[in-house]
């Protein structure tokens, strides 16, 4: 008799596209995600002694240990094939510590569920990375001494139920003071003169740059009409005529924060969203015939590696579809970051056979266009870099100097597979010579005003994340659901505003607890759980270095908070004593200063009619465990919601995706 054998995964989906390819020798369950956790009401750290966890199992959970256990009893061999990184180590490492004793339990890893990645894995079964369970549950006890002991603190000073995150609060900290930056800004007002010439019936523009060699900086409109009173009726001269080919090389393929960035910019992706669709194409999908595969290599990763056998079909498939010209002589290489995880590979089609066009039945348009932009931008990342010639044209009218630029496509190159960006009008330069004189058909000048940086959005958030050091390829997506869904921040056409609450939630913890906000600092901490995963660093280090000054700033906060009022100039209809703004389960709310003599309270309205036909009520703003939205005033008897108030709205869909779906922490 065959040998019976069972495989753990954490996804049901994962579970039901290894099972078609393992067999029937092989009986594949999915343990749901973690079945073990800290305790949900207490702590569950053992600060005094070493910082050691409390695991429990979690209640929710324990039918599905039982029947693991019952199953595990029935094999011969167990096998835990969770996710490739931290968060599945742990998870594996968890079940395998729960399992009946004297069975053999070993861990398979692969990147990418096909046939071939599964055997292959299934060959080179190996013990737990200790290391790496240690780097997980280090995290965790971080991020729940955070949450636990700055909660109570935010409901003394601020309002009940409210919360914090360690790497969340240092988030919003970025987008707090973004909106800071903004409105402090001061508009400058600047000038800008452009000459316009005309030769061999094309015409072009030239900007003034330089006078007497000095960049030049016009201030207001009677600097500009001085100037263009003098160069008017002065000679143009071309004084320097410059060509030039230029490269522009492909990017690397995707790793999780580039996909984010560029599924925000060119499919209008949010980060959660993005990640969504790729786990459906990692997880599997049936593409016919009954074959279930799974058509991208896992999607958290922050490595650029490329398998070498990839890159060898990659490279049929260049030359293939575009030509010789097309492929370089040896595949580009690309650098991997510092503690990015070696094994790790970047986001690819795991099977380069399996184009966009030819998989489209058998996927949603979204599932269609985001694996279509991961299939292209992993066939450019191994094409020819695009050529271009350009041409910059100085032109001097005595001591004023203007000059003008214009580039030509030469090459497509990589831009044959990956050319979503370059619509960018490029201007054309006619032949010209040294010394030739120009006639002057236009001169403009025209008036701007510099501008404010600009709102952060999924794409320049998580890379900002990324660059500060703060972020880490599971962490993007979560970080911004949860700042959203506790209504520290919204999303607005795209990009994110804080609250006031936000606001208010992100002063409170950088006057109270200035190191946790510290970017460094937490960039520092994560860089440490880096190293706790490469053998390099101990947990219990990286603990008491937090620890340390956190206790500090939480004993100085506990004895000196003190509860925050919000004036408001409504007065009590009730004691006419003046109205406050406090925060409830529900959102914002006012309430009597009286309380408790006087608990008069009212919603908040936003003077925007309720667009019900014959309702007449008007929008609030209500609160609930799925997030922030806007109901109506005459609620029960009206039950309309919106997630954005009229004016706001436009991007309905992509609010709507956000309350239905939460991404895996
Ligand atoms: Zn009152
Ligand atoms: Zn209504």
């Amino acid at each position: 008799m065959e040998a019976k054998n069972l495989v753990i995964v954490e996804s049901p989906t994962k579970a039901k596209t290894i099972g078609k390819i393992l067999g029937s020798n092989f009986t594949v369950i999915s343990s749901m995600g973690h079945l073990i956790d800290l305790p949900q009401k207490s702590l569950g750290v053992d600060i005094e002694k070493d910082f050691n966890p409390e695991y429990v199992v979690i209640p929710a959970r324990r039918k599905t240990l039982a029947d693991l256990k019952k199953e595990a009893k029935k094999n011969d061999f167990i096998y835990i094939a969770t996710d490739p990184d931290r968060e599945g180590e742990a998870i594996g490492f968890n079940i395998r510590d729960n399992l009946p004793k004297g069975k053999k339990v070993l861990r398979v890893l692969f990147h990418e569920i096909t046939s071939s990645a599964i055997k292959e894995a299934f060959q080179h079964a190996r013990d737990f990375d200790l290391n790496m369970v240690e780097a997980q549950v280090g995290r965790r006890i971080l991020d729940r001494i955070v949450g636990y002991f700055l909660s109570p603190l935010l409901w003394k000073k601020i309002a009940r139920g409210l919360s914090a995150g360690r790497v969340q609060s240092v988030a919003l900290r970025l987008v707090v003071d973004r909106e800071k930056e903004i409105k402090k800004f001061i508009p400058q007002e600047y000038w800008e003169i452009e000459a316009e010439f005309k030769k061999d019936a094309v015409k072009f523009l030239a900007k003034l740059e330089k006078i007497e060699g000095k960049k030049i900086e016009i201030k207001n409109k009677e600097e500009a009409e001085k100037i263009t009173g003098i160069v008017r009726i002065k000679k143009f001269l071309v004084t320097g005529v410059e060509e030039k080919e230029k490269n522009r090389y492909p990017s690397p393929p995707f790793i999780t924060s580039t996909l984010q960035q560029d599924a925000f910019n060119k499919l209008k992706f949010n980060a959660s969203k993005t990640m969504i669709i790729a786990q459906q194409l990692y997880e599997g999908l049936n593409i016919g015939q009954d074959e279930t595969v799974g058509l991208i290599t896992y999607m958290r990763t922050d490595s650029p590696r490329v398998s070498a056998e990839a890159i060898k079909e990659v490279r049929v498939a260049i030359s293939k579809k575009f030509g010789q010209d097309y492929l370089p002589a040896e595949p580009n290489y690309y650098k991997v970051k510092k503690h990015a995880q070696e094994a790790h590979e970047a986001i690819r089609p795991s099977l380069i056979s399996r184009d966009p066009q030819s998989m489209k039945d058998f996927l949603t348009p979204e599932q269609f266009e985001l694996y279509e932009l991961i299939y292209n931008r992993f066939l450019a990342s191994q094409m020819m870099p695009a050529r271009y010639l350009t041409t910059s044209i100085d032109i001097s009218a005595d001591e004023y100097l203007f000059t003008a630029s214009g580039s030509k496509l030469a090459f497509a190159g990589f831009l044959a597979a990956y050319n979503h960006e370059e619509k960018e009008e490029k201007t054309i330069i006619p032949y010209l010579a040294k010394d030739e004189e120009l006639i002057l058909s236009k001169l403009t000048p025209s008036q701007h005003f510099t501008k404010p940086p600009a709102r952060y959005s999924d794409s320049s958030l998580v890379k900002d994340l990324e660059e500060d050091g703060v972020g880490r390829p599971s962490t993007y997506a979560p970080i911004i659901y949860t700042l959203i869904l506790r209504d520290y921040m919204r999303r607005i056409r795209g990009y994110f505003h804080p609250t006031e609450l936000g606001i208010k939630v992100c002063d409170m913890l950088v006057g109270y607890f200035p190191k946790i906000m510290d970017i460094q600092f937490t960039a520092q901490m994560e860089e440490e759980l880096d190293e706790i995963e490469e053998g390099k660093f101990n947990r219990l280090k990286v603990l008491q270095e937090f620890y340390k000054p956190f206790k500090e700033s939480l004993d100085y906060a506990q004895d000196n908070i003190k509860k925050e009022v919000i004036k408001t100039d409504q007065v009590c209809e009730k004691c006419g004593k003046p109205m406050i703004i406090k925060w409830g389960r529900k959102g914002k709310f006012l309430s009597c200063s009286a309380y408790p003599v006087c608990t008069h309270s009212k919603s908040i309205t936003t003077g925007v009619k309720c667009p019900q036909e014959n309702c007449g009520g008007e929008l609030i703003e209500r609160h609930s465990r799925r997030g922030f939205f806007y109901g109506c005033s005459n609620y029960p008897r009206c039950t309309f919601i919106a997630k954005h108030l009229p004016q706001e709205d436009e991007s309905k869909d992509e609010q709507k995706e956000e309350l239905k779906e939460e991404p895996k922490e």
